[in-house]
């Protein structure tokens, strides 16, 4: 038979809970993809040096590079992949010392690793505005790009999108709201895209598109929150709320940023301008709900009042693969919902009262512009500040909020303008939250 196509992945963030996540999934489909041929080019850490280099070693398809993009951790690195152990699953073979792989160490690293020729997927997974460069120069190579790092969008979303048309590139969400909305718009995509121009069907689209959402017979995008775990906690009891407590999401494991971020329903903020990039669709066609079991991943409502759901049990093993394989469906490591025992699946209103970060998304996808680059590094600062316990819980939104008042708007910036307001923003937050 012949060989079958290889599909090189470039994982950034690979250290990380996205990145692990995603080398399962890769690993699985290098066992049971019947059409390609699944390869790791990269994985890329910022400076748990050993962690990178152990999941290279473990890795059961050898990663041809690491990237370590902390420059200050070079030597260390090349340390670790002298003395690494590369485990064998043989009995005659012992476990060898030395990793044979490639490294490439520095910010600019992670730029090569996400432009390389033989490259055909980056998965986004860096945190943060940390991700930014990385992501966008894949995006500029034309890559396919699955996105976990919502954080580039959010501060960037014109800029991306459209380098995306303009190189043919593909941005498929990871972030599971989005994965769901993504798989709910099959059917408005499919008839987006097959009508020819200037047929009858053309016009008929025409009509059909409701001008307010871009998409043919669409009403609002519905993304799902957990509510993380102060979802019924006061305000004054959220005053008081510990890092320990914020840490303690109740249905997903994930980084320590954005677990934050769950907590204050940033997150969601977050979710809904970067649906707004993705989908191109306007603030007040998003709503949020809360849905406590992370079951039902968003909705998409149409014009007769159909709700389309997407559901599967918090894994985000389910959203990887389909980015990485749309628009194919293939076995996933991730475990499918247990219907042998009952299950909840509850909806409520979100309250923006109690959290205020929740207004704060919905009023910057409304303004975009400079907002988004503003709100994002106010953010990213006071989660810091947070976990060093040099503010309060419910400083985060508060610190947000004034950052972006105290910012000028600009409707139409540069790339540049964003990332400068980046740097303006964090020192800014720095100065409102106070001495240390
Ligand atoms: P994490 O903290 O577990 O991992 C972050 C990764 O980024 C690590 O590999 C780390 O080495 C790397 N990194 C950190 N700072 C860096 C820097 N300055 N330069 C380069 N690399 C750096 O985070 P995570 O939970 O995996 O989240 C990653 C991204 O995916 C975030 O944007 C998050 O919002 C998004 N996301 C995560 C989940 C989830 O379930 N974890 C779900 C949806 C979206
Ligand atoms: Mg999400």
């Amino acid at each position: 038979s012949s060989p079958r196509p290889v599909q090189r992945v470039a994982v950034l963030g690979a250290t990380g809970s996205i990145g692990v996540a995603t080398l399962d999934v890769i690993q699985n489909l290098h066992r049971c993809d019947p059409v390609h041929d699944w390869q790791v080019a990269s994985l890329s850490g910022h400076s748990q040096i050993d962690s990178l280099v152990n999941l290279a070693a473990d890795c059961h398809i050898a990663p041809e590079r690491i990237v370590v993009s902390d420059p200050e951790k070079q030597a260390e690195a090349a340390r670790a992949l002298n003395s690494a152990k590369i485990r064998t699953d043989s009995e005659e073979s012992p476990n060898r010392s030395g990793l044979d792989c490639g490294l490439d160490v520095g910010s600019e690293a992670l730029v090569r690793a996400a432009t390389e020729k033989d490259v055909d997927v980056v998965v986004a997974a860096i945190v943060g505005r940390a991700g930014l460069e990385s992501t966008l120069a894949a995006v500029h190579a034309g890559k396919r790009v699955a996105l976990a790092n919502k954080e580039t969008l959010v501060v960037a979303g014109p800029v991306v999108t459209q380098a995306v048309q303009e190189n043919g590139a593909e941005l498929l969400p990871v972030d599971s709201e989005h994965s769901a909305i993504f798989q709910c718009l099959a059917e408005a995509r499919a008839r987006k895209s097959q009508t020819p121009a200037g047929s009858d069907d053309q016009t008929d689209l025409a009509a059909q598109t409701d001008p307010t959402t871009n998409w043919p017979g669409v009403r609002r995008l519905i993304l799902t929150a957990s509510g993380g775990p102060f979802r019924d906690w006061t305000m004054a009891q959220m005053r008081d709320a510990t890092v320990e407590q914020a840490l303690a999401h109740p249905t997903w494991k994930m980084g320590a940023k954005i677990t934050i971020d769950s907590a204050s329903m940033m997150n969601k903020a977050l979710e809904v301008i970067e649906a707004k990039w993705l989908f191109d669709v306007p603030a007040d066609k998003i709503e949020v709900v809360v849905h406590p079991q992370s079951l039902i991943h968003s909705f998409v409502e149409f014009e007769d009042g159909s709700l389309i759901a997407q559901i599967s049990p918090p894994d985000m093993r389910m959203p990887i693969q389909y980015a990485l394989t749309y628009p194919r469906r293939l076995p996933c490591p991730s475990p499918s919902l247990d219907r042998t025992s009952p299950w909840d699946m509850t909806l409520c209103p979100a309250d923006p009262e109690r959290f205020p970060a929740l207004a704060l998304g919905f009023e910057v996808a409304r303004v975009g512009g400079t907002a988004g680059a503003v709100v994002n590094a106010a953010n990213e600062t006071a989660v810091d500040l947070f976990l060093k316990r040099q503010i309060r819980f419910t400083d985060i939104p508060e610190l947000c909020r004034r950052t972006l008042q105290d910012h000028h708007h600009e409707s139409s910036p540069t790339l540049d303008q964003l990332l400068n307001l980046d740097v303006w923003a964090r020192s800014h937050a720095e100065k409102l939250a106070g001495p240390k």
